[in-house]
């Protein structure tokens, strides 16, 4: 499984298993965060072989970025890196906004490209949209940023699937980001179909569910952090979805796998699927999850997975 794979149109190439980084000085998101840790686990990454690394300035604010910049520059090897950030939040006061017009786009890509010290981003996405401007302008704005070398692909998060098609008006979309798991699958339904026609390489985000389908959770744990406020990590709804985790260790077991890997591999035999992005908290992890490339599912296997999360 380990080919490589293109982010759409763009002649870039990305190693399937990619890397999340909002826990690498995701400060807003996860309390109490270990830096060294997270630059660790970034790493230990680029030096196994992961090559597609997923950042944006919303972690931190800023500070994923930054430490993502400062392991990219130490270890010399920028140019083998695929660096995929976002832009279009702002603070505006405490309030958190998004500003997709050109004049704050070009000002949010000069700035990631000051944290990240490097002259360009392989992928921006604009990471959600902003409610006025047309998509398609924002993405003209992308557009007019790649002609001049400071990026190399476009992509866009968090569209719904008339402001996705909107926003490709004019084909110039090679990423789509969006929430995908065995436990959300609405993307299923609208976006994959469409992301699949047009050529559109489909990044789920959330993999592995936040860690629930990294099957090491119990019913005793409890989150403090934006798992708290998550439905499917409480409760009822989390017990059940424990026992469908259950279910994939048989199979993972079966394989001399783990849940983790089999969920992983899952996804990258869907369609538009061309990499997946699981996050980390620990160098171990990330090579953990690399484990997934010596996966090959069958098709029975395939079937017995999709219908276990029907
Ligand atoms: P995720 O990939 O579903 O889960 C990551 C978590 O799972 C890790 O932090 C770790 O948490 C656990 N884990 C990972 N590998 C493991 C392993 N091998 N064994 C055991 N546990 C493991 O969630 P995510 O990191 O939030 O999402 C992935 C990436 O998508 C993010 O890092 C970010 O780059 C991107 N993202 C984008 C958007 C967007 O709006 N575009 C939104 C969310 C995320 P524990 O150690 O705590 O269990």
């Amino acid at each position: 499984m380990n080919t490589k794979k293109q982010i759409g149109k763009s002649g870039i190439y990305i190693n399937p298993i990619g890397l999340g980084t909002n826990a690498v000085g995701g400060h807003n998101l996860y309390p109490n965060l270990d830096e060294e840790a997270g630059k660790e686990l970034v790493r230990v990454a680029i030096e196994n072989g992961v090559n597609f690394i997923d950042t944006a300035y919303l972690y931190g604010p800023g500070r994923s970025e930054e430490l993502v910049g400062e392991v990219l520059k130490e270890t010399g090897k920028r140019e083998n890196i695929v660096l995929a950030t976002k832009g279009s939040p702002k603070f505006v006061g405490q309030e958190l906004q998004n500003d997709n017009t050109p004049a704050f786009l070009k000002q949010a890509v000069e700035d990631s490209l000051k944290r990240l010290q490097t002259d360009y981003i392989d992928l921006f996405y604009i990471h959600y949209p902003d409610g006025v401007t047309p998509g398609y302008e924002a993405v003209g704005t992308l557009k007019e940023l790649k002609d001049q070398g400071k990026i190399r692909a476009i992509g866009l998060s968090n569209f719904s699937l008339d402001q996705l098609k909107e926003a490709n008006r004019d084909g110039y979309v090679d990423v789509y980001q969006g929430e995908y798991n065995l436990l959300q699958r609405s993307a299923e339904k609208e976006i994959l179909p469409y992301t699949a026609e047009q050529n559109i390489s489909f990044i789920p985000f959330f993999p592995l569910a936040s860690g629930l389908l990294a099957g090491k959770y119990n019913k005793e744990m409890t989150f403090n952090d934006l798992r708290a406020n998550m439905p499917h990590l409480q409760g009822e709804e989390f017990e059940k979805n424990l026992a469908k985790v259950e279910q994939l260790r048989e199979i993972a077991h079966a394989k001399q796998a783990e849940v983790a890997h089999v969920v992983l591999a899952w996804y990258l035999t869907r369609d538009s699927i061309d990499a997946v992005i699981p996050g980390a908290k620990r160098a171990d992890q990330v090579l953990n999850n690399l484990k997934t490339l010596d996966v090959q599912l069958t098709e029975n296997e395939i079937a017995k997975i999709d219908s276990i999360f029907r």
